[in-house]
């Protein structure tokens, strides 16, 4: 399988710059994940890898063959969109089997993969019926099936379980998962969805305004974004954020924050004299009064949110702070907290939004 690298690609529609002179390599027997809001470029630079669309500038390679200007049925690749592409009157296992019968292969060679796919998607129990008998999360799995039997070059998935219900989703998930893992095909993966991102992907691409805004493995977006865009994104609900001035402190710069009880010394600042303080709602901690990090806060609001976890807004001084709290901490919180904030979990970002390398200390 080749590695696909795009230089410095750049697609401009008339008002509008979609892709924003992107240079990026995906991995061999990788699965990277085009991550972000609507409108962010996602579907265009994937168009472009496919050759469904020209880009105005750059190039995409197949490790070293310039596929920029091959037409889309030459370029050995395989697609899976949102709404299945299946023939609804025949058999799945003839589904799968159809665009095998173009490929030069021996019979057995066929039915080995036809069989693997339909074992790793588990697809058993469908093989005889017709895909008009079957529900939107089976078919999509068919949709994968014939796409992935075929062994392309290049797998290009655009946002493939968007449209199927719920139950489906995770289901779907799992098999996506399994077939990534045991295929080892060079995949590239759009959506919108985060948590699907973080599951599936090897590393997420996270774009907004037609640019990259970091190319990470899930867990390094996730606890390090490189961005306040990253932080805020990425999490349900993403992170809480503190702008703060820089002060002269005795014995150095440093700041005063709600978040603490007294005020933090900086080092390693580049002369930046305002500073946003990051921290995810899960990393607050619940404190006892007399813990010398713990403040104190009024709780403005408590919501039952996803696996029981309760999602409190606190006010410190006239700030808000949202915090995750496990059920049966959360059931017992009242009007009045004691929270407190770990510098280890805390990410500094300068007034530009980038990541900052300096270092809070008590
Ligand atoms: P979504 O998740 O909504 O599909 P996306 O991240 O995939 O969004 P794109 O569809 O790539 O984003 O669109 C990027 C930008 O380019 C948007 O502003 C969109 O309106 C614009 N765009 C996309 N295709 C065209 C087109 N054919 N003509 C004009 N503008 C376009």
């Amino acid at each position: 399988m080749p590695e696909v690298r795009l230089v410095d690609l750049r697609k401009e529609y008339p008002g509008v710059i979609a892709v924003k002179d992107i240079s990026i390599t995906f991995a061999t027997a990788t699965v990277t994940c085009l991550l972000g809001p609507s409108g962010c470029g996602k579907t265009t630079m994937m168009r472009i890898i496919a050759g469904l669309e020209n880009p105005t500038t750059g190039d995409v390679f197949f490790d070293d063959d310039r596929m920029t200007d091959l037409p889309a049925r030459k370029r050995k690749i395989g697609m899976v969109f949102q709404y299945p592409v299946v023939y609804r009157n025949i058999s799945v296992y003839r589904n799968i089997e159809l665009p095998l019968l173009g490929e030069k292969l021996s019979g057995s060679e066929r039915k080995r993969r036809i069989q693997q796919v339909i074992d790793i998607l588990g697809l058993e129990d469908s093989v005889e019926k017709e895909i008009s008998q079957l529900d939107g999360g089976t078919r999509q799995k068919v949709a994968i099936a014939r796409t992935v039997a075929r062994q392309p070059a290049v797998i290009l998935f655009d946002e493939p379980i968007t449209s199927v219900d719920a139950e489906a989703k995770v289901q779907l998930k799992r098999s996506l998962k399994e077939l990534t893992r045991q295929l080892q095909q060079t995949i590239i993966y759009v959506t919108h969805d985060q948590t699907e991102a973080m599951t599936l992907a090897d590393q997420i691409a996270l774009m907004k305004d037609g640019e990259i805004v970091q190319l990470d493995e899930p867990r390094n977006l996730y606890n390090q974004p490189n961005d306040v865009f990253g932080g805020w994104f990425l999490g349900n609900p993403g992170m809480n954020f503190f702008d703060h001035q820089v002060e002269a402190l005795e014995g150095g710069a440093g700041l005063r924050s709600p978040l603490f009880p007294h005020p933090l010394k900086i080092s390693g600042l580049n002369g930046q004299n305002r500073i946003t303080l990051g921290i995810r709602p899960e990393h607050v901690r619940l404190a006892r009064k007399t813990s010398k990090f713990a403040v104190s806060g009024k709780v403005r609001r408590k919501i039952i949110g996803v696996g029981g976890h309760y999602l409190l807004s606190i006010e410190l001084d006239d700030k808000i702070i949202k915090i995750k709290v496990k059920p049966t901490l959360g059931r017992q919180i009242k009007n009045e907290v004691w929270i407190e904030c770990p510098l280890e979990w805390i990410t500094l970002f300068g007034p530009d939004g980038h990541r900052l390398n300096a270092t809070l200390t008590m």
